[in-house]
């Protein structure tokens, strides 16, 4: 690859069989690999239940539909995390409410949250950026309070803990989803999944993640005289198509076997990455929260000097010139097009998030990453910001 991109994931030869094994066997989807997968993710994380479905974004969207979130509904969220922790909201006919992050972790806060409070607001789902856990205590107290649902967006959190239990252990909200895209801390290709210890919920997304069809003859609710035939099966729902394969199963129960080793080299880089950067003027580097461990999904830098600031999209291009590919971690949801569009956004909305996409970039970081590509990164980027602070 001619670039160090700003993630990347890691598969083996372990992994490769595993994939290969699995695409021999009878069943190639809707087989006993997903159910495994479930199983050992749910046991990982500290959840009674977990459905694996096609995306992370599948899962958002069936966690909405499964929290019953309707039209004319509002869910609160961050500014700052990808499109898909917001579209979720919009696919139920519901709007997104922006609550502002907090300066420190970019998280959203949840004093943010309580004043973006109204009669129509259902749920939340905080994000837990960067895979730092937000403040998971708080925002359960003020959800029970007002009997809202909680949603954790945990597409970077997988592998994360809060105060002693892991991030999708749900021991503070209704549902966790994570993701198993590429760049995140362990893949299936594309792949998600929603976690839960609530019964009702993980039966409900069960059916929705197959066109709302139940085969288990104990739930049917129709009184007709096929449903004691075999091939007899009911729709009770509007679902989707949201199924994973076996073969993309196969892949996440290997690496899952190897997240602890993948977050552990993370967070080594990291502590290297601060070491290095938090002596230099002008950027801030992470940091983590207190009774918290960060899964370091990304590296964002924050740039703090008024030059630095000016200059980023020259930072940007330097390293691009060296093949060192940063990101952006993230423009605003809510100035996308689509969202101006809804007239329910405007420019200013959320000022600590606009402050905080003016400061950021997000440095190549992946468990995959050689020494000789840290020692470059660090030596590329010191340089660019000498060159630029002027
Ligand atoms: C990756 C990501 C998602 C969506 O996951 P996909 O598996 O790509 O659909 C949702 N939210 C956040 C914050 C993400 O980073």
């Amino acid at each position: 690859m001619k670039y160090i991109p700003y993630g990347y994931h890691w598969i083996d030869t372990k992994d490769i069989r595993a994939v290969v094994k699995a695409l021999k066997a009878d069943f190639i989807t809707q087989g006993q690999t997903v159910a495994e997968f479930e199983r050992r993710l749910a046991a990982y994380c500290g959840a009674k239940y977990s459905v694996a479905v096609s995306s992370g974004t599948a899962g958002l969207h069936l966690a909405c539909l499964a929290s019953g979130i309707k039209k004319g509904e509002e869910v609160i969220t961050s500014p700052i995390t990808f499109v898909a922790s917001a579209n979720c909201v919009l696919y139920c006919q519901a709007r997104p409410v922006f609550a502002d992050i907090q300066n420190d972790t970019a998280n959203v806060g949840p004093e943010e949250i309580k004043r973006k409070i109204t009669a129509k607001t259902r749920a939340i789902i905080p994000v837990h950026f960067t895979g730092r856990p937000c403040d998971l205590k708080e925002i359960s107290t003020i959800a029970k309070r007002r009997g809202l649902a909680v949603i954790e967006d945990a597409a970077h959190a997988l592998g994360a803990e809060y105060y002693g239990s892991k991030i999708g252990s749900c021991q503070y909200s209704d549902m966790a989803v994570v993701s198993f895209h590429p760049v995140k801390a362990i893949t299936t290709g594309e792949g998600g999944a929603v976690l839960t210890n609530r019964k009702d919920i993980y039966e409900k997304i069960l059916m929705l993640r197959n066109h709302g069809i139940t085969k288990e003859s104990q739930k049917f609710i129709a009184n007709q005289s096929d449903s004691k035939y075999p091939w007899y099966y009911e729709q009770q729902l509007l679902g989707f198509n949201y199924r994973i394969t076996d073969f993309q199963c196969a892949l996440g129960l290997s690496q899952l076997r190897k997240i602890d080793k993948f977050i552990e080299r993370r967070r080594q880089i990291v502590a290297e990455y601060n070491n290095f950067f938090s002596r230099i003027d002008g950027v801030s580097v992470p940091e983590e929260s207190p009774g918290s461990r960060h899964s370091y999904h990304i590296y964002v830098v924050r740039l703090k000097a008024k030059q630095l600031i000016a200059n980023r999209a020259r930072i940007y291009a330097f390293l691009k010139s060296k093949n060192i590919l940063p990101g952006l971690h993230y423009i605003p949801v809510y100035w996308q097009p689509y969202y101006r569009n809804l007239h329910w956004y405007k420019q200013g909305l959320c000022p600590q998030a606009e402050k905080y996409y003016s400061q950021a970039l997000t440095l190549p970081l992946f468990a995959k990453m050689s020494q000789r590509q840290i020692e470059f990164i660090k030596k590329n980027f010191s340089q660019a910001l000498s060159r630029y602070r002027k």
